[in-house]
Order: C-alpha cells, then sequence, then structure tokens
C-alpha cells in the first residue's frame, strides 16, 4: 500500500469513527461556552479584537516559516486581514491568509483547551463571576460565541493540499470535515483561514461599518497586518467591493515614535500580546543603541497571571528580528524570576534565519537579556520613589518572584535588594527597603535582625522578638518562603550580617544604656554567670524531663516578657525553614532545639523556687514540676504555630491546672 493509499484509509477511519464528523467539546470548552454564552462576560466588542489578534499571529507565524521555507508564500497576496459584514444573512466574516490549520489543529485548538490550570478558573469563574479572572484567562476564539449563534471555519494549511471545514453552533459540539471544492476555491492563495460568525439577533450591529471601525480602531490599531473592511455597496447589491486602504494604521507599535502613542494604544497592545486585560503598572518603551541594536516595549502588569507558578508557563516575551515575529517561547530572553513582564524586543542583530534552538543559546540574547533587566529594576526603583503606593502593589503581587533573582542572578542583586521591601517591626503598615532599615540601626547595631514565618501578624508577636523590640532594635519580619532560600546563600548585605532571631545565641544586653557607660564586662559576666547558676536546677529538670524534644535549655537573653521560647541551634536549621522543607518533603526534621527560659519572669521563678523546698514538699512538688516542664514545651510550641507532640496529654495536664487555679 502506498503511503497515499494509507493516509486516505486512515482518513476515512477517522470520518467513522467520528460518526458524520459530529464532535464534542472537551469539558473545559464547554463549561467556558456556557459562561460566554450566558454573557458574563459583559464587554462583548473583545470578540473582535480576539479573533484579528488570532488571525494576525497566524500571518507571524507563516511568515517565520517562510523564512526557511519561501514556496509556503510563493505567489501568495501580502499578508492582510478582510472583514466583510453581509447584511443578507446576517453574517461577519473574518479571513487572514496565514498560517491555517490542519484537521489536527482544528480539533485541537477549536475544540480543547490546552492551557493547564484550567479547570481551576473555571471552578472559580463559576463561583464567583468574577469578571477580572476570565480577564486573565481570555476566552480567544470561544468569544464569537457571545455575538454568533453558529461559527463557521474553513481552513488550510500552509504547504498542505487540503482544507478543511469546521462548524458549530457553541452548544452541542462541533463538525469537522474535508471542505468542499468550492469553500476550498475561497482561500484565494490556497493558506489561510476564513471565520463566518452568523450574528445573535441581539448582535447585527456588529455588522455597522461604524461599529466594525470603532472596534478595530480602538483595540487592534496596533496589529500590523493591514485589516480591510469590505462591503456591499446599496446600488450594486450582490457585490462585494474589496477596500484597498486598511481601516488600521498598520505599522508596529513600537516602530513609532513614543509620542506618537496614545496611553490607550499601548494599553490595547499589552492587552493583545499578554492575552490580559489589567492596567499595566509599567510601560517601558525605549531602543538601546551602541553594540546592540534593539527596541523594548516591555510591560509590568498590575494583577498577577493566574500561571504564575506553574512551571509550564512559558516565558512571555515576544522576539522580533528586524520586525518579523520569530517565536514567544526563547527561554534566555528573560530571566525566569521576571516571567511576569509582558512585551516585544525587536533585535537588529540576530540572524533571521536562525534556528529557535540555535537562537536560545545566542550570546547576543544574553547581552539583551542584560539590558532588559537593567532597564526593568531600574525604573521598579524609580517608581518606588516617585509613586510608592503603585509601587507596593506592585511589590506585594511579584516581589516574591522577584526576590528569587537574589539567587539567581547574581549581577543584579544589587538591584534587587535597593528595591525589595519586607515587613518590619517598626511600621505596622508599611514595608521598609534594607537601607532604611540600616539608617534607623540602633548604636552598636550590626546586624539585620529578621525572624521568618508565614504571617506578619504573628511574627511581630513571636516571644524571640520581643527583647529586641524592648530595646527599640527593629527586626525584618519575612512572609515570603524565597526569603528562606536567598538567606541561605546571602549572608550579609552592606557589611551587616543577616541574623535570625529564632537562631543562635541574641544578647540583647548588647543594647543595654548603661553598658554605653563602659560597666564592667567582666562585673556583667560575673552577674550572668550568678543568673546561669541560680537557674541551673530548673534547667537540668527540664533537661531531663524534655530530652525527647529539645537539646538542651538555657537562660535566655531574648526573651523579656514570656517565660518561654525555642530556638534553633547556630549551626542547624532555621526554626521556619525547617517547616517549609517539610512541606516540601525535602527533609524530615531531626534537629532537636533549644528551650530559652526568661529568668525574671514570676512563672519560672517559682517554678525554680518549687525545686528548692524541703525534702517533705519535694514529693508533692515533683509531680507539678513535670507537668509544667511539658506544659512549657507546649506553650513555646503552640506559640511557634506547631502542633503539640500529645494533645490529650496536653489537654489533661492543662485541665489540672485549672483546676488548681480555679480551686479552694
Ligand atoms: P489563544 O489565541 O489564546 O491561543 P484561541 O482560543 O483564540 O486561544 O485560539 C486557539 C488556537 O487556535 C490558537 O493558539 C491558534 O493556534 C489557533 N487559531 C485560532 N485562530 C486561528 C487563525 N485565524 N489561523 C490559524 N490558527 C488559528
Amino acid at each position: 500500500m502506498t503511503n497515499t493509499q494509507k493516509k486516505q484509509e486512515q482518513k476515512e477511519n477517522m470520518a467513522d469513527n467520528t460518526e458524520n464528523n459530529q464532535m464534542e467539546f472537551t469539558t473545559d470548552v464547554s463549561r467556558l461556552l456556557d459562561i460566554v454564552a450566558n454573557a458574563l462576560y459583559s464587554n462583548r466588542d473583545v470578540f473582535l479584537r480576539e479573533l484579528i489578534s488570532n488571525a494576525a499571529d497566524a500571518c507571524d507565524r507563516l511568515r517565520y516559516d517562510a523564512l526557511q521555507n519561501p514556496d509556503l508564500t510563493k505567489g501568495s497576496a501580502p499578508f492582510h486581514i478582510r472583514l466583510t459584514p453581509i447584511n443578507d444573512d446576517l453574517s461577519l466574516t473574518l479571513a487572514d491568509n496565514g498560517i491555517g490549520m490542519n484537521k489536527e489543529d482544528l480539533i485541537e485548538n477549536l475544540g480543547t483547551i490546552a492551557r493547564s490550570g484550567t479547570a481551576a478558573i473555571l471552578d472559580q469563574l463559576q463561583n464567583k463571576e468574577d469578571m477580572n479572572l476570565i480577564g486573565q484567562f481570555g476566552v480567544g476564539f470561544y468569544a464569537s460565541f457571545m455575538v454568533a449563534q453558529q461559527v463557521e471555519v474553513i481552513s488550510q494549511k500552509a504547504g498542505d493540499d487540503t482544507a478543511y471545514y469546521w462548524e458549530s453552533d457553541g452548544r452541542t459540539g462541533y463538525t469537522v470535515r474535508d471542505a468542499t471544492s468550492d469553500e476550498q476555491a475561497r482561500l484565494s492563495d490556497g493558506h489561510g483561514t476564513i471565520i463566518k460568525l452568523s450574528m445573535k439577533n441581539d448582535a447585527i450591529d456588529y455588522l455597522l461599518e461604524d461599529k466594525i471601525k470603532e472596534i478595530v480602531m480602538s483595540y487592534s490599531d496596533h496589529i500590523e497586518i493591514p485589516i480591510y473592511l469590505d462591503y456591499k455597496h446599496a446600488e450594486e447589491l450582490g457585490k462585494v467591493e474589496e477596500q484597498k486602504e486598511p481601516i488600521n494604521t498598520a505599522s508596529a507599535l513600537w516602530t513609532r515614535a513614543k509620542n506618537e502613542i496614545s496611553a490607550e494604544q499601548y494599553k490595547e497592545f499589552y492587552h493583545h500580546i499578554g492575552n490580559v486585560f489589567d492596567e499595566p503598572t509599567l510601560t517601558l518603551h525605549w531602543t538601546a543603541e551602541g553594540k546592540f541594536e534593539y527596541t523594548a516595549l516591555l510591560y509590568v502588569p498590575s494583577m498577577r497571571p493566574w500561571d504564575l507558578y506553574d512551571p509550564e508557563r512559558k516565558n512571555a516575551l515576544r522576539l522580533y528580528v528586524k520586525r518579523v515575529f520569530i517565536t514567544d517561547s526563547i527561554e534566555t530572553l528573560m530571566y525566569p524570576w521576571l516571567r511576569f513582564v509582558r512585551g516585544i524586543v525587536d533585535s537588529q542583530d540576530l540572524p533571521l534565519n536562525i534556528s529557535r534552538e540555535m537562537l536560545q543559546s545566542n550570546p547576543v540574547l544574553q547581552r539583551i537579556r542584560n539590558g532588559l533587566t537593567k532597564k526593568i529594576l531600574g525604573e521598579m526603583d524609580k517608581l518606588s520613589r516617585d509613586d510608592n503606593a503603585s509601587f507596593l502593589t506592585m511589590w506585594h503581587q511579584f516581589g516574591m518572584v522577584i526576590k528569587e533573582g537574589l539567587y539567581d542572578a547574581y549581577d543584579h542583586r544589587d538591584a534587587i535588594f535597593k528595591i525589595s521591601h519586607f515587613m518590619s517591626t517598626h511600621d505596622e503598615n508599611t514595608p521598609t527597603t534594607l537601607d532604611h532599615y540600616i539608617e534607623r540601626m540602633k548604636e552598636g547595631q550590626d546586624k539585620i535582625y529578621y525572624i521568618t514565618g508565614e504571617n506578619a501578624e504573628t511574627l511581630r508577636n513571636s516571644p524571640q522578638l520581643e527583647g529586641l523590640k524592648a530595646k527599640g532594635i527593629e527586626v525584618l519580619l519575612m512572609t515570603d518562603t524565597v526569603d528562606e532560600f536567598w538567606l541561605q546563600q546571602i549572608t550579609d548585605y552592606k557589611d551587616h550580617k543577616f541574623q535570625s532571631v529564632t537562631k543562635g545565641n541574641i544578647d540583647i544586653s548588647d543594647f543595654d544604656e548603661d553598658k554605653t557607660e563602659e560597666k564592667d564586662e567582666e562585673a556583667i559576666k560575673d552577674e550572668r554567670r550568678k543568673a546561669k547558676a541560680a537557674m541551673e536546677p530548673l534547667l537540668n529538670l527540664l533537661h531531663e524531663q524534655l530530652n525527647n524534644h529539645i537539646s538542651f535549655a538555657r537562660v535566655s537573653r531574648r526573651l523579656t516578657d514570656s517565660p518561654v521560647c525555642l530556638v534553633a541551634a547556630d549551626d542547624a536549621v532555621d526554626m521556619h525553614m525547617e517547616k517549609v522543607l517539610k512541606t516540601q518533603q525535602q527533609f524530615e526534621p531531626n534537629a532537636k532545639k533549644i528551650l530559652e527560659i526568661n529568668a525574671g519572669h514570676p512563672l519560672i521563678q517559682k517554678l525554680r523556687s518549687m525545686i528548692d523546698d524541703k525534702e517533705t514538699e519535694k514529693s508533692k512538688h515533683a509531680d507539678i514540676l513535670k507537668d509544667a516542664a511539658q506544659m512549657l514545651l507546649d506553650q513555646a510550641l503552640i506559640i511557634q504555630g506547631e502542633p503539640v507532640p500529645n494533645p490529650s496529654a496536653f489537654a489533661k495536664r492543662m485541665a489540672k491546672f485549672m483546676e488548681m487555679g480555679v480551686g479552694d
């Protein structure tokens, strides 16, 4: 059997299997169509933008493929998009001579949703009817069902002989079959896509010339493929007149001078390339000259893309070479920690006829990436000074991703530190930079104190930092998981060491007022030795009772109000990091903690004195002391947000102590 015969047979089987070519939408598509049909997305004008955007992409993709294989567009008309409203049958047709789709493409692209995470987004949409979410998601081609009761597609992929016909009412599934010869003949260049929308009764105003022009002007003017609006002359019924003048400006937006581009146009372009609908926080448009020449138009969004943490998420920057679209999946064009930045880069230096694979490792790209990164971080810094509120909104969305750059891109570390903001004990509402922290450091303070955890409010009340707080020493409250990771690698900033307050020995007496009066060092040490010796029996008891859980107990120099707290040893993994690693299942913690007691706390003093009681009392107190030791540990764990090892024993002990408390 020849290859052609085989193909023919496969084709016939396919037709048989699909029962008259009738296919069903995947569940995700059906759910999406349901939402679309119910016009949750009330701005229906966007259907045209979506379809034009797809058509323009299809032209871009063919232009690129034709660089390698010029036969694909041999004899074709220049790239164009034609819109034809026909009043007789209330239809609007969009035709492009782009790359087109074969049967598999039609099924794959117009019958499924390839993007991962779709189901989760749809769940949220159904619950909250949240417009922003659908905005972020972008309904693409399916938006046509907001205005059309039936959509027909004729498409032929460049280089193929066969054209296909796709049809759907957006409810009961879709049909896909070979196109008839008449249908195929309508694709005059032998490649491209024609989409015919049979409008719903309430959407016929989209057939009006002025309405179409208005939508194209406001949403699609920046599309560099010419868009023509053909229409029927009333006098010449039946004849569609092809227009010679495009209704859009049809020049690539980034090639125009900045002062010729309105804020609206910049925004529309962002929506087009980013497939998003928020307001950009920053719009950066510049041309780099010198050794490497490129123009970049980049946007920092204001909303977090829903798939920011999806490992399969692709870099969203589009690369052009001398205005020809090359690809939107070159990873080396942007650092992963700036993966939320959208936009285009148009290079003058890269060769046009280079494969995407070769491009990936081209050193020019790395130079460009450096330039882009510097510009973005520089502009973010400027924003933080000029409009701190907007900056902080942006930081709240993307700070935790940008901070990945602290360990990922040494060259940009300083610039990232400059814009990094952290909550701190200094101000409950406004985060601070490290530079501002340093400016506020106390006399004699050489370290940057921080605590890590999930929630700033809980951290603010942690016992481990109460001593520092009492002395007026500021502590940074680091709540992003990524903080744990960069702090593993970066030990200091501008010669100041980062010091976790939940780790190692912290001595708040370093900041004692009287110390500046040169109190005798020896005298202080002596006092400490005595205090320690006085607490020795209690420390021993705690160690004895709790040695399954703690490595040892010591007198704290960081507590002022709470009786106890737990800390990690200097060389151990920090407390919160241990939790993070545990949730990521990378690590089963085994390092025991150090239990610190507050020698000045009345409860601790009382417990201490009970040990000294007369022999007769001792046995009576032995049980209480045993329980108290456990209770102290439980307390320290609870404050830490950790589960107590034995909740029912804890409850029993608690009841016993309460009974004693309310007794008599
Ligand atoms: P998106 O554009 O966000 O990928 P759409 O639902 O709008 O989602 O389109 C899905 C896919 O269908 C596109 O990615 C593209 O591959 C294909 N497609 C849509 N319209 C066209 C067209 N006019 N020509 C070629 N391919 C198209």
